[in-house]
Order: structure tokens, then C-alpha cells, then sequence
């Protein structure tokens, strides 16, 4: 915490002083930049979606001044439509950090702790830390690969990342299947927010499981990070819940820009569908071109591989690139501080990394 000193954070709620934030990935401002480190998606969102803002700004002096629809209706159904369940299986938020902010208030806080693996996304603990949410830190595998039988113990909920981040690995239906069985008494929580990128969606099996909630976000698959919109999809006793936590927290937490220009991205299935297409064959291509350079890359379902170089230390790797105006993501944790998630980016991008690499890093 920079410069505040131990005397001004007496003004501080004693528990906020012990809080440790979840640290983004950096937005820096450096010219031809190329940045592979937030997971971001390189196209541009569906000319519907920007035509729906565009409509709202039209009229934006009749209708900023009123207060948007509480409930977000019109998105929830298009939500509904496009995943093939009814609307009261549907809850969205400001982005998928706060829908899951509200799961971990609404269906964590238990006497049991909650599992999730040792390498998953870093917010977990975050909100874990920040509701007084119990923990049981599961390690993946020496492959990085979830471990079902560890997932059959006494907790208090279960979340686990498909495909995980930032690994890139997805474990099958099969798993979650047997995990949602094993846990009847528990909520399961399915992290999917990379799961357009061609993994196997558990929201087909929500009707089926009673303890199943699957959460997704806009940011990635269609291009609208800087909106904001998440969605979670469960049987109407979870959805209630997360009601519950969200109208003791914001009522209004989806304004009239997000929840017009996230109803035209879920109305235009067919660019969503190409758009995704694409990132998936840019994803081999880098896989071929950096296997080639030596790199071993973990099995990725998502828009970003996980990748180590053996004869180069990960760390110093970023740093170089970085050098090269190419950011990437490193974590310096445990187990991990040897690799690379890099991001997906056009063909464009992927070859100045590729060309970067061979040509000024690893010549
Ligand atoms: C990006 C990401 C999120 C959050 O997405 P937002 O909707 O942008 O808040 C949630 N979970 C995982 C695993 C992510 O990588």
C-alpha cells in the first residue's frame, strides 16, 4: 500500500487493513503496443452491438436521467434464448467478478471450507479473504489437471475453472458429472469463462443438478471487457439467493449501455460463432509456430496458452518481451513461475510475437 502510513489507516475498517487485492493484469499506455496479457479479444465486438450503444446515445437525454431496469429483463431473455434455458435460470451482474463476488456471499460462508485447486484463477482466494470464506486448497496434478476424487470430501461448495485458468486445460461433462453427484449437500460452481473457445459447457446439466451454478462473462468470447456483463445460469433456488446478496448490495448494477449492447451481442449468434472460430485456428497456428521454437504449450481450450521454454527462464522471457513493446502474463507463484500465459491474438499479432521471438530473443 504505497504511501499511506500506519497512522492514516486508522481511519480504515480493521479488517480492510489485512485485505490483499486481486492485482489485473496492467493496461499500460505505450505506443504500438502489443498486449497478450489480459485475455482481451482481439476482434472487435458484433456491428449490432455498436449500433444498440449508438441507439441509447440517440436518445440518451430522455433516458439517462431515469434509473435502468433493476432486473435487466430484456437481457436475461436474450441470455435464456441464446443457452437454451427459461429466464428464471438467469442472473447477471457487472461483469463476471461480481456475479461471483455474489456466489461466494450467497453459498460459501459455511462452517466447511471450500475447495478449488492450488492453480486457478487468483480472485478465489481474493473473495475468500474478503466474505471470511473457509478454504481447502486442492493441488492439480503433475500435469495440472484436476483430480476428481479430491473433490469427494466433506466441504462447504466446490469452484472449479473450465477450462482452467490460467493452465488452459478443460476437464469433460463426465467429471463435473461425477463431482455434482458426489457433492449433493454442496453448491458446485462451474467457472466458465472460457469455455467458448472450445470446451463443453455444464449449463446443458442445470436442470439435472439442483447444487449447479455455471457462471460466464461477456469479456471474452464476445469482445466486451469494457462493459461489464456477466450471467450465471442455475435452478431458481440459487438464482434467488444470488437475488437476495445482489439487492442487499446495487440494484442497479447493469446500466443502459450494457444491457442494450450485451442483448444485440447475444442476438447475433452467427458473428459470436465466427468471430470464435477464428481465435480457436489462430490458437493451433501459435501452438505449431511456438512448439517449433522449442516451447512446450499445455493443451489449451481457451483464448490464451499456458507456455514454458527450457532453456529460458520465464521471468527474464517477459522481461525481454516487454523490451520488444510485448506484454504478456507471468505469475511468479509456486509451480507456475515458469511459464507464460499469452494471450491470443489475430494472425497479425501472433506472428510479430513469433517473429520477436525467433529474430531478437532467441537468436
Ligand atoms: C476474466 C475472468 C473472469 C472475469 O470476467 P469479467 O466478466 O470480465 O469480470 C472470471 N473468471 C475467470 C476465470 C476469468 O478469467
Amino acid at each position: 500500500m504505497s504511501n499511506i502510513t500506519t497512522e492514516q489507516m486508522r481511519f480504515w475498517s480493521p479488517e480492510v487493513r489485512e485485505l490483499e487485492p486481486y492485482v489485473p493484469g496492467e493496461q499500460p499506455k505505450i505506443q504500438n503496443l502489443l498486449k497478450l496479457n489480459t485475455n482481451e479479444n482481439p476482434y472487435p465486438p458484433s456491428p449490432k452491438v455498436v449500433e444498440a450503444v449508438q441507439a441509447v446515445l440517440v436518445n440518451s437525454a430522455d433516458v439517462l436521467r431515469l434509473y435502468p431496469d433493476p432486473d435487466a429483463s430484456a437481457l436475461k431473455q436474450a441470455i435464456a434464448k441464446q443457452q437454451n434455458v427459461v429466464v428464471e435460470n438467469v442472473f447477471v451482474g457487472n461483469g463476471s467478478d461480481e456475479v461471483l463476488a455474489h456466489i461466494f456471499k450467497a453459498f460459501f460462508v459455511q462452517e466447511l471450507p471450500v475447495l478449488y485447486p492450488d492453480i486457478t484463477y487468483s480472485f478465489y482466494p481474493v473473495y475468500s479473504q474478503f466474505f471470511g470464506v473457509k478454504t481447502k486448497i486442492l493441488p492439480l496434478n503433475d500435469d495440472f489437471e484436476i483430480v476428481v476424487d479430491d473433490y469427494k470430501q466433506a466441504n462447504g461448495g466446490i469452484i472449479i475453472t473450465n477450462p482452467n485458468a490460467p493452465t488452459s486445460i478443460d476437464i469433460g461433462l463426465a467429471a463435473i458429472e461425477e463431482v455434482l453427484q458426489a457433492n449433493p449437500n454442496s453448491v458446485v460452481v462451474i467457472d466458465e469463462a472460457y469455455v467458448d473457445f472450445g470446451a463443453e459447457s455444464a449449463v446443458s446439466l442445470v436442470e439435472k443438478y439442483e447444487n449447479l451454478v455455471v457462471c460466464q462473462t461477456t469479456s471474452k468470447s464476445r469482445s466486451l471487457a469494457g462493459l461489464r456483463v456477466g450471467f450465471a445460469i442455475a435452478q431458481p433456488h440459487l438464482i434467488a439467493a444470488l437475488e437476495t446478496v445482489k439487492n442487499s448490495f446495487n440494484s442497479y448494477p447493469m446500466d443502459r449501455f450494457a444491457i442494450a449492447a450485451a442483448v444485440a451481442s447475444f442476438e447475433d449468434q452467427a458473428y459470436f460463432e465466427a468471430q470464435n472460430q477464428k481465435v480457436i485456428q489462430s490458437r493451433e497456428h501459435l501452438v505449431e509456430q511456438l512448439t517449433a521454437l522449442g516451447f512446450n504449450v499445455l493443451p489449451s481450450s481457451a483464448n490464451f496458452i499456458f507456455a514454458s521454454l527450457p532453456s529460458k527462464d520465464a521471468g527474464e522471457l517477459a522481461a525481454e518481451l516487454r523490451e520488444q513493446g510485448i506484454i504478456v502474463r507471468y505469475f511468479n507463484k509456486p509451480r507456475i513461475n515458469q511459464f507464460l500465459r499469452i494471450t491470443v491474438g489475430t494472425d497479425e499479432q501472433n506472428q510479430r510475437l513469433v517473429d520477436t521471438l525467433k529474430n531478437d530473443i532467441l537468436k
